[in-house]
C-alpha cells in the first residue's frame, strides 16, 4: 500500500480544527486532527510533511512518525509541546493509526492487543456550547465573575456560565443524566486579576462558594475536578488547593507552570488529592520527568497536542510503569475524543474519559458519521474499524468547508 494523498479539512463554523486524511492507492483512508491556530498547521501539512509522505507504505506507522517526529533534515522537529509541528504531526499521527486500523479490519483498541473495558466512566467538562472552536480568540471562553450580575435565562449546555453562575442546577443537571463528575475551572477569574500571584481572602471565599452550593445540592454523589490552567505561582496554588480540599475534591489539575517539575512536586505533597497533568505539556519526556519526581498522578495528555496516539500509547505505557492513571484530554475535537477511547478501552490504567456534554450534543455529531454512546455517565468507546467512525457526508458537502489535498484523493 502506498500513499498517494495528504488532505486537510476545515470548515469555517469550527475553524480551530484541522482535519487531516491520508489516501492509498488501495482507497483506504486515515483520518486525524489537531486544534488551533489553523492556518500555518495547514501550510505546514502540505509543505513539509506531505512532499515526505507521498509514495511511503502507510503500515509503517512508527517509522512515518518517528521521522516527522525526529527528522531534522526534512525540517519535522518541533518543540515538544504545542508547536505547529508537533500538532500537524500529531494529525497526521492519529491518521495513520485510523488507516492501520481500517485496512486491518479492526478497531485500534483490539488491535493494540484488546479490550480491557467495553465503557469507561466519564466526567463532563463543564463548557459552553461550541467552546473555543472558532479561530476568533476567547470564542464562548470567556471567564465570568460571580459578581458580575448572572444572565438571564442561561440554557442547557452553556456548562461554563452555569459552572459561575447556577453551579447546584449544573451539578444536578448533570447527575440526572448520570454523570457522577464534574470540572470546572471557578479560580481562573482571580488568577486573571493579578497574573496568579495571590488570591485575597473575600475571592477565596467566594470562588469556595461554588463548591458549597454543589454539595448542598448533590451531597456526596459528585466528583469534583478543578482545573486551575496553570495560571498560579505556587503558593497561591497550594493556599486554594488546600482550602478547596474541604469540599471533597477528585484532582487538581494544571495548578501551576507545568514546567516547573519541581514546584509540581511540592504542590502535590502539599495536598491530600490526585493531581493531573497536563494537556499542555504532556509529552513522553515531561511524564519521565513528573512520574519520576512523584509529581502527577493522572496523565491528561492530549494526544493531538502531543505527538498522536503514538506519543500517547507511550505515555500511558510510562504511567503504568510507574503504577498512575491516564484520562487524556478532549475538550476540542471529535476525532480526538475517539482516539481517546480507543487507548482508554485497552489500558489497564484507564481512569476516565473526558467528555464535554455541550459538544457531543452538539457540533460533534452533526460532522461523524457515528459516536460513542453515553448512558448513565459512561462512554462507550467505538468498535469498528480503525477510529469506528469517519467525517459524515453532510459535512463533507457543507458549502464553509475548505479541502486541501497534497497529491491525489482516493474518494
Ligand atoms: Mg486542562
Amino acid at each position: 500500500m502506498k500513499i498517494i494523498g495528504v488532505e486537510t479539512i476545515q470548515i469555517e463554523e469550527f475553524s480551530n480544527l484541522v482535519w487531516v486524511r491520508i489516501h492509498t492507492d488501495e482507497g483506504v483512508v486515515g483520518l486525524g486532527e489537531t486544534f488551533r491556530n489553523p492556518e500555518p498547521v495547514v501550510a505546514y501539512i502540505h509543505e513539509t510533511c506531505a512532499p515526505f509522505l507521498l509514495g511511503k507504505d502507510p503500515m509503517d506507522r512508527t517509522a512515518l512518525s518517528h521521522a516527522l517526529r525526529h527528522d531534522v533534515g526534512n525540517h519535522f522537529t518541533g518543540f515538544a509541546t504545542r508547536s505547529i509541528e508537533i500538532r500537524g504531526n500529531s494529525a497526521i499521527d492519529i491518521a495513520l493509526w485510523d488507516l492501520w486500523g481500517k485496512a486491518l479490519g479492526h478497531s485500534i483498541a483490539t488491535l493494540m492487543g484488546g479490550r480491557m473495558r467495553d465503557k469507561i466512566r466519564l466526567y463532563n467538562t463543564c463548557a459552553n456550547s461550541g467552546y473555543n472552536n472558532r479561530v476568533r480568540a476567547g470564542y464562548n471562553t470567556q471567564i465570568y465573575s460571580r459578581s458580575d450580575p448572572a444572565p438571564k435565562n442561561i440554557s442547557r449546555n452553556e456548562d461554563l456560565l452555569m459552572q459561575v453562575y447556577e453551579p447546584a442546577r449544573l451539578a444536578r443537571e448533570l447527575l440526572d443524566e448520570g454523570i457522577t463528575a464534574m470540572k470546572i475551572w471557578p479560580f481562573d477569574v482571580y488568577a486573571l486579576r493579578n497574573h496568579g500571584h495571590s488570591i485575597r481572602t473575600s475571592e477565596l471565599k467566594e470562588g469556595l462558594s461554588v463548591f458549597e452550593e454543589i454539595r448542598n445540592e448533590v451531597g456526596d454523589e459528585m466528583d469534583i475536578l478543578i482545573e486551575y490552567h496553570g495560571l498560579w505561582q505556587l503558593a497561591p496554588a497550594i493556599e486554594i488547593a488546600r482550602a478547596a480540599e474541604e469540599y471533597g475534591i477528585y484532582w487538581h489539575e494544571d495548578p501551576i507552570a507545568l514546567d516547573a517539575f519541581d514546584d509540581l512536586a511540592t504542590f502535590k505533597q502539599s495536598t491530600n488529592t490526585r493531581l493531573a497533568g497536563s494537556e499542555n505539556l504532556g509529552t513522553l519526556p515531561w511524564y519521565r520527568e513528573c512520574f519520576g519526581r512523584g509529581a502527577v498522578d493522572v496523565a491528561n495528555f492530549d494526544m493531538a497536542w502531543t505527538g498522536g496516539l503514538t506519543e500517547g500509547q507511550r505515555v500511558a505505557h510510562l504511567a503504568l510503569a510507574h503504577d498512575r492513571t491516564i484520562a487524556p484530554h478532549d475538550c476540542t475535537g471529535p476525532v480526538t475524543l475517539l482516539a481517546n477511547l480507543q487507548l482508554l478501552a485497552h489500558m489497564p490504567n484507564a481512569l476516565m474519559a473526558e467528555t464535554v456534554r455541550s459538544h457531543l450534543d452538539g457540533f460533534y455529531g452533526t460532522v461523524m458519521t457515528e459516536l460513542p454512546k453515553v448512558s448513565n455517565g459512561y462512554v462507550e468507546p467505538l468498535t469498528g474499524p480503525g477510529l469506528g467512525a469517519s467525517l459524515n457526508e453532510e459535512a463533507l458537502d457543507r458549502p464553509d468547508i475548505i479541502k486541501r489535498v497534497t497529491g491525489k484523493s482516493a474518494i
